[in-house]
């Protein structure tokens, strides 16, 4: 089971549209996936065709102790389920402020998958923000996707988040890693694009090797601004059954190809993508 978190505590770079597509495009290659759906706000739940208003059963009640993971989990597709979220999960925040071992809940409740075999991959889909939500998740994964926007600002994010990522590594889960950055809402042709990826190739291969993101790539696929793209979540969508030959679908499915590749290098290791997680 390959299990990965996408996270950037910045709003609108692409995070929600990665999660939910990504998924899709593993779950058409048929791997088992689950998107679990970590931000309060609910735009991956709602992006694929759930509506989750009070009395749905969603991630939080898996926090509040109240049910396990299959309990929560719906099949939305092929292949592909996913564990909601909606407004109740803010409240998650403040209630395990005080709960001893509140890092590793989610975890914990997803050892039941990897004894199982129950799914090859589980997707988080984070809010942006760095609170106990995106540190459970982070608990729970062996990989960081990083989506990125590339705009002048988009580097300082970045190192406030591989910060985070480091002190998860060093205190809560040795077996973390930044796996990768797929460069998002991109515009193909701006000389500012190619600059903001020339400074985080950068960055990334003056990083020291003990760093959680010291083999990072940067995604050979760019995901272009498409307005089909904005368009899939209203109708509750994936961008492969809303316009499977828009070029946003197009470059989901190469990103997918992508991480489904990097199976090759992580049995390369000797570990096995089932070990890993
Ligand atoms: P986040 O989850 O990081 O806040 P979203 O995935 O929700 O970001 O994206 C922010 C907004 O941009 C959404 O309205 C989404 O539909 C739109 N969007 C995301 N990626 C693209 C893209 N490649 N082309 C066009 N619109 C996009
Ligand atoms: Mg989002």
């Amino acid at each position: 089971m390959r299990t990965i978190a996408v996270m950037n505590q910045k709003g609108g770079v692409g995070k929600t549209t990665t999660s939910v597509n990504l998924a899709a495009a593993l779950a058409r290659a048929g791997k088992r996936v689950c998107v679990i759906d970590m931000d309060p706000q609910g735009h991956a739940s709602f992006h694929l065709g759930l509506e989750c208003g009070p009395g749905v059963a969603t991630v939080y009640d898996v926090f509040a102790g109240e049910a396990d993971v299959d309990q929560v989990r719906q099949l939305v597709g092929q292949n592909i389920s996913v564990i909601p979220s909606n407004i109740d999960l803010a409240a998650a925040e403040v209630e395990l402020a005080n709960v001893g071992g509140r890092e590793f809940l989610l975890r914990n409740a997803m050892k039941h998958w990897r004894d199982n075999n129950k799914l090859d991959y589980v997707i988080m889909d984070c809010p942006p923000s760095l609170g106990v939500l995106t540190i459970n998740a982070l608990c729970a994964v062996t990989e960081v996707l990083i989506p990125l926007q590339p705009h002048f600002f988009a580097l300082q994010g970045l190192s406030k988040l591989f910060e985070t990522t480091a002190l998860v590594t060093r205190r809560l889960n040795r077996d973390l890693c930044v796996s990768g950055v797929a460069l998002c809402l991109y515009e193909s042709g701006t000389r500012l694009a190619a600059d903001v990826t020339e400074d985080l190739r950068h960055f990334l291969t003056s990083s020291d090797s003990d760093t959680p993101w010291a083999d990072a790539r940067i995604f050979r696929t760019r995901v272009r601004r498409n307005i089909k793209l904005a368009e899939a979540p209203s109708f509750g969508q994936s961008i492969f059954d809303y316009a499977p030959t828009c070029p946003g679908a197009k470059d989901y499915a190469e990103l997918g190809r992508e991480v489904l590749a990097m199976e090759d290098s992580l049995s390369d290791t000797g570990e096995t993508p089932a070990q890993a997680a």
